[in-house]
């Protein structure tokens, strides 16, 4: 359905409508130059199951979730921890595992996560309240991102090194060979399937072999550098094309703020066009796993593309200007920020959209209003809003077309841009990690290519390890199961 536009009834990023336009300086032309780089060989430094690439939140629930079904795992990061977006990034606000009836339909390895993270590291409603509509409730958990549509949900903001731990500590269980500093830079494939990955590291350029790949990157790097084809449209006024590099403030009273901003609607009037008058785009706190920290999401700044290293750099200057400027406004002027000092600047720039994969599947805005289950289903996420039933994932979404031996999870899976709003979000990278994973493994245990598996041991597999399905595909999954006994 074109034309709509979604961007305001989201619960996530809420209330944060700013946008800062590209800062239009002309670039340095590019030299019309290439060079020819020497043939060389490559020197292999593993073989595996199952190679996944990019550790963030899909990543990470993939080689989890393929550890589980004994594969031999391996995962490539370039950075220095696990949880991508969620942790790196400083997006820890994890919207939402429940839908609107509060029913916790993001379930499986993402449950897991949020039920080991310790308690002084997550901060939400207790589960009695999901799904509640009692107004007071949801006026006290709407302050907190927890309540949207005035029903409150399942979205707990946590403690990004403990969720860095604890990604750590369930993967090394499952035994997943973690390689981190490791940039992956080419596919390898071979008569249209994908056999592995080679990846720069201090060591050079070396080669992963492998008899599934999983391209968890969230830019779909690796299936790009295939030469595959993407879905890239997306309205470069909504904030889903957005990027910045989030922050933390410490030493808050983020109570003193929410009862100024909530007691005080001239005061807060006056402080919000004081930042706008001082730096343009000006960004609202949200309040964080403790008290004392608060967290920027933005400004969110619109019109630059994340597969673009001029574009990645530039963000980056902007975001650093803008995040001293909130500093500073917010410790003289903001009630509650009085010792307040810049935490963190987030070790990964906050990249919301670039390339949506050609799957064999696809969600899109016509599945939002049936509520059809999809035969394939390997998930169930939560609509956009009350008014839409809850949309069921298939699994053709994480199969690329016109490539063998490699999946696709997390932020890039195939969706039109109004469902990307949603699917993008972190416990829905859990969930199509979830499936990827237990694809991935019962492909390179069976010796069949991912597009030969039939959905039915996928649902069988997920169920098993904790995940949520519709009850009719749990049904049929069950008879499939009992049939095969
Ligand atoms: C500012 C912002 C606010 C957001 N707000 C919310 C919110 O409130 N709630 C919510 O639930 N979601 C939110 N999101 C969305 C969510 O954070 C992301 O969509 C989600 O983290 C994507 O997960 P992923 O695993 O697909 O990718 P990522 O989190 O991007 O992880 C990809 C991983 O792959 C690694 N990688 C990439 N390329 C390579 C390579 N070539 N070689 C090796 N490693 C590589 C990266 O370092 C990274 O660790 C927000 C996103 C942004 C940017």
């Amino acid at each position: 359905m074109s034309g709509e536009n979604f961007s305001n009834t989201i619960g996530s990023e809420r209330g944060t409508e700013i946008f800062g336009g590209k800062d239009r300086a002309p670039r340095r032309p590019r030299p019309a130059l290439t060079i020819r780089e020497a043939a060389r060989e490559t020197p292999v430094f593993a073989e595996t199951d199952v190679l996944v690439v990019g550790g963030g939140p899909a990543g990470t629930t993939a080689a989890i979730a393929a550890g589980r079904l004994g594969a031999d795992v391996m995962l490539v990061e370039r950075y220095n921890h696990l949880g991508g977006l969620s942790t790196g990034g400083l997006v820890i606000w994890i919207d939402r595992m429940s839908d609107w009836s509060g029913r916790q339909v993001i379930s499986g390895i993402a449950h897991d996560y949020l039920d080991r993270l310790p308690d002084e590291a997550k901060q939400g409603p207790a589960r009695s309240d999901w799904g509640s509509t009692d107004a007071a409730t949801a006026a006290y958990w709407r302050q907190r991102t927890a309540a949207f549509h005035d029903i409150v949900t399942w979205s707990p903001t946590i403690d990004p090194e403990a969720l860095k731990t604890l990604s750590m500590e369930m993967t090394l269980e499952q035994k997943v060979r973690l390689t981190f500093h490791a940039w992956a830079v080419e596919p390898i494939v071979e008569d249209g399937v994908m056999r592995g990955a080679i990846f720069e590291s201090k060591e050079g350029r070396q080669a992963i072999l492998a008899k599934v790949v999983i391209d968890t990157t969230g830019d779909a790097d690796l299936l790009a550098r295939a030469g595959l084809s993407f879905e890239t449209d997306s309205d470069p006024t909504d904030i889903h094309s957005c990027i910045n590099t989030a922050f933390m403030i410490g030493g808050v009273d983020m109570e003193r703020w929410l009862a100024f901003k909530s007691g005080d609607e001239q005061g807060f009037k006056d402080f919000m066009a004081r930042g706008r008058e001082r730096l343009q785009y000006f960004e609202k706190p949200f309040v964080s796993w403790r008290n004392d920290v608060a967290l920027f999401m933005g400004p969110r700044l619109s019109g630059y593309s994340a597969i673009d290293v001029e574009d990645l750099s530039a963000v980056e200057v902007r975001s650093r200007q803008l995040t001293v400027g909130h500093v500073e406004t917010y410790r003289k002027f903001a009630p509650g920020f009085e010792n307040a000092f810049l935490m963190l600047g987030a070790p990964q720039i906050g990249v919301r959209h670039s390339r949506r994969l050609l799957g064999l599947e696809k969600v899109s805005r016509e599945d939002w209003d049936g509520g059809a289950v999809r035969d394939s289903e390997i998930g169930v996420s939560t609509s956009l809003a009350p008014k839409f039933p809850n949309i069921s994932v298939p699994y053709g979404a994480l199969v690329p077309e016109g490539i063998d031996g490699v999946l696709g999870a997390g932020r890039h899976v195939a969706c039109d841009t109004n469902s990307h709003s949603f699917l993008r979000e972190v416990p829905q990278c859990w969930l199509t990690g979830h499936a990827a994973g237990v694809a991935a493994a019962l492909s390179a245990n069976g010796g069949i290519q991912p597009r030969q598996l039939d959905p039915r041991l996928i649902q069988q597999e997920l169920l098993r390890q904790g995940a949520y399905l519709s009850p009719s595909t749990v049904s049929s999954a069950g008879a499939a199961s009992n049939a095969a006994e």
